[in-house]
């Protein structure tokens, strides 16, 4: 019998948390004002990780803070009592990469306390040492392979949790200088200018970029879960709304096709294939199987399209009028899909269109612009219009 497992989805701001809830999240991790790696997210205030806790625990999910900056002596004086108002706020986890704050957590409060990847915890003598400290669970370094990995799960039997999706980093988490040296953004306190991605040029020779591949994992869930590990947590809490609900909804339904034994390649490759169009660039599963190589790395420049492929969003219904708000071009004929927060992906040709006044138009060409369109479809609200993927 296999154990359930958690999926844990980024959130930069209020609006993307609750389109992580409704699209299949178990768990969401975000970052306060404070203290936070991802600077150039929106970030939660203290009003807003109170509402962020509670809307996830209405719908029975679980709220994590990162807490993961590299701490100088000028940062520790606030940070107790910002700890003090973030646990009655109601949040359920803190993911800290200082070891001061996991003796200051659990000696203090009932909560849990993750260790972040930015520690990078590589083998079991260290999580062996972490779970004597009282550590809850441990986020691995993206570095470690599927071996190490089950090994350090049967050894020390202490939760674990691995990325299973999104950007990856060309040198171990948490130990990259480059943005520091040429943008002074310190990557280690929120502000990487994510310079591996740029194109270099160096004496005349072609251009090159330290760039690697995304991670995709969504080939080995069933080997994951399977091997023990406890939380799947996807990365990027500056992605869009988009983007999260539908990595979310592909990996959800994966995780429920292994939990339930109805895996079947048909729908794994379909989720492949799904997962491979959203994101814009390309991927590839890195350290599990092997040592990272060239055929995860981009070496030589890369192209990322911007992806249009968000058309809009329901935000009222009335019977089969749905208002949408619109993201991206679409017309009078087109054939898009609708994926709902059920899970359901909706086939539909585009035959009826209308401005906010109930005036007829032929094409939505206005971003962020009000429209109405009738669907003789039951979607719940959030269901989202796209290009069709399938
Ligand atoms: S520059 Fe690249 S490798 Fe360095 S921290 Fe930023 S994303 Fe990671």
């Amino acid at each position: 019998m296999l154990n359930k497992v958690e999926l844990l989805s980024p959130a930069g701001d209020l609006e993307r948390l609750k389109i992580a809830c409704i699209y299949g999240a178990d768990a969401i991790y975000f970052g306060g004002r404070e203290y936070s790696l991802r600077a150039n997210a929106n970030n939660f205030s203290l009003e807003e990780i109170k509402e962020a806790c509670s809307f996830a625990h209405s719908l029975g999910k679980r709220a994590y803070l990162t807490l993961n900056i590299v701490f100088h002596n000028e940062d520790i004086a606030l940070v107790y009592d910002y700890i003090k108002q973030v646990v009655e706020a109601g949040i359920d986890a803190f993911i800290v990469s200082d070891l001061f704050l996991v003796k200051y957590i659990k000696e203090n409060f009932k909560v849990e306390v993750h260790l972040s990847t930015q520690v990078s915890v590589t083998n079991m003598e260290s999580v062996k040492f972490l779970k004597e400290m009282g550590v809850d669970r441990v986020v691995l370094a993206r570095e470690v392979g599927r071996d190490d990995i089950k090994k350090i799960i049967d050894e020390v039997g202490l939760p674990i949790e691995t990325f299973i999706h999104g950007a990856m980093c060309t040198f171990v988490s948490g130990r990259c200088v480059l943005s520091n040296y040429f943008t002074n953004r310190d990557s280690n306190r929120g502000g990487c200018a994510q310079i591996c991605r740029f194109a270099f040029d160096i004496n005349d020779e072609e251009n090159f970029s330290m760039a690697v591949k995304d991670l995709n994992m969504s080939k080995y869930i069933k080997d994951m879960i399977e091997i023990g590990i406890t939380s799947f947590k996807i990365e990027g809490r500056m992605r869009s709304p988009f983007y999260l609900a539908v990595v979310l909804s592909s990996y959800r339904r994966i995780i429920d096709a292994v939990l339930n034994d109805t895996l079947s390649d048909d729908l794994l490759n379909r989720e492949v294939k799904i997962l491979s169009k959203v994101s814009n660039r390309e991927n590839s599963t890195h350290f599990y199987m092997k040592e990272a190589d060239v055929s995860d790395q981009y070496y030589l420049g890369r192209g990322e399209p911007s992806n249009q492929d968000y058309l809009g969003i329901v935000i009222e219904k009335n019977d089969n009028l749905y208002t949408i708000r619109q993201r991206n071009y679409f017309e009078l004929g087109d054939k898009i899909e609708i994926i709902t927060p059920n899970m359901d992906i909706i086939d539909f040709d585009v035959d009826n269109l209308y401005n906010e006044k109930m005036e007829s138009i032929n094409k939505a060409n206005i971003a962020d612009s009000i429209l109405k369109i009738k669907i003789d479809e039951d979607l719940p609200l959030y269901s989202m219009l796209r290009r069709p993927y399938l």
